[in-house]
């Protein structure tokens, strides 16, 4: 009798223990699981991003821009406007789909901006771009999925401004059969949304499947805004053209070398189409910046190829209309 309760205790003992131990073992078990799983997501994510594919050099973007800006430095050496014309050093850093990675960024606000007016991001994000975890680039510009593109208009934006964003509509829709109309907040998840910005006027290119914001300061007048709508429209700079060469010079000694970046080319690839054989360099437009843009003297900073000034536009050319016609001719409403 004795030795049967020695053996039933040993027995209850030894079930407890191997109970408390495969508990235990689990436990240790799905700690080792947790940190892989988390070292895979960032792994993963970073094979997702595009940076991996800069067109440049097969390496990551923070090494590419290091390389960019030691090119910078030569600049510094060798006067920039002696550079022969096709240098690849004024050329923007892209990757194979012709997606732009700017090596000159300024915050300002709630924006991270370049080349001048275009917001590239969000500046609450910094660390994370800092991190690698965001990507800063200017995608090759998308049209719009409709003729009928859905606007909002934030509360603090100006009533002389609310007027403009009204008469650029009228134009759009008379000029182009572009219609801008009030967004439906239970429908659209992609508008454009003109708000208050800080310091200048800011939009984002192309149409994102998003909310484009058109940042507005209250100097921003109906010629900025209309060249922002350009811009959320799908187009670029006329100077930031690959082509831009053959028309017009930068005239480098009248910028500040911070401001180079400004004036980098695009590639082919990071235009819509009909900016390669249909809509060729054109000064008669909206999108070109005025001769002393940037200058950090009394002296001109962009000229035609025989050194002059040229006309400053104000208000969009029939060509101007014309190419958003053409950019969105396969776009019905
Ligand atoms: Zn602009």
């Amino acid at each position: 009798m004795k030795w049967k309760t020695l053996f039933l205790i040993s027995l209850v003992c030894l079930i407890a223990s191997y109970l408390i131990y495969n508990k235990r073992l689990n436990k240790f078990n799905s700690m080792l699981e947790t940190p892989k799983e988390k070292k895979l997501v960032p792994q993963s994510k970073f094979k997702n991003t595009p940076n991996k594919n800069l067109s440049h050099k097969k390496v990551h973007y923070k090494k590419a821009d290091k390389k960019i800006k030691n090119n910078t430095q030569t600049f510094k050496t060798n006067s920039p406007h002696q550079l022969p014309i096709n240098d690849p050093r004024h050329l923007a850093l892209t990757d194979s789909k012709g997606n732009i990675y700017p090596d000159s960024l300024g915050v300002d606000g709630e924006y991270v901006v370049a080349y001048g007016d275009i917001i590239v991001g969000e500046s609450r994000y910094i660390q994370d771009y800092e991190s690698g975890d965001k990507v800063l680039k200017v995608n090759r510009p998308q049209v719009w999925p409709s003729r009928r593109i859905p606007f909002r208009i934030a509360e603090d934006i100006t009533e002389a401004q609310k007027r403009a964003i009204e008469n650029i509509a009228t134009k759009l829709a008379a000029e182009v059969q572009l219609s801008l109309t009030p967004y439906d907040p239970y429908k659209d998840k992609a508008y454009v949304y003109f708000k208050k910005g800080s310091q200048h006027c800011y939009a984002q290119v192309g149409y994102s499947g998003e909310i484009a914001e058109v940042a507005l300061n209250e100097r921003c007048g109906q010629t900025e805004i209309f060249h922002e709508v350009f811009h959320v429209l799908g187009f670029f700079h006329e100077q930031n053209r690959f082509d831009r060469d053959d028309h017009i010079k930068i005239l480098w000694e009248n910028i500040d070398e911070k401001n180079w970046p400004q004036f980098e080319k695009f590639p082919e690839e990071s235009f819509p189409e009909i900016f390669i054989n249909q809509a060729p360099f054109t000064f008669n437009t909206l999108m070109l910046y005025r001769p002393n843009a940037f200058s950090e003297n009394s002296d001109y900073s962009i000229v035609n190829i025989y050194g002059e000034a040229y006309k400053v536009i104000s208000e969009p050319t029939k060509e101007d209309y014309r190419r958003i016609m053409l950019l969105y001719q396969d776009i019905t409403l």
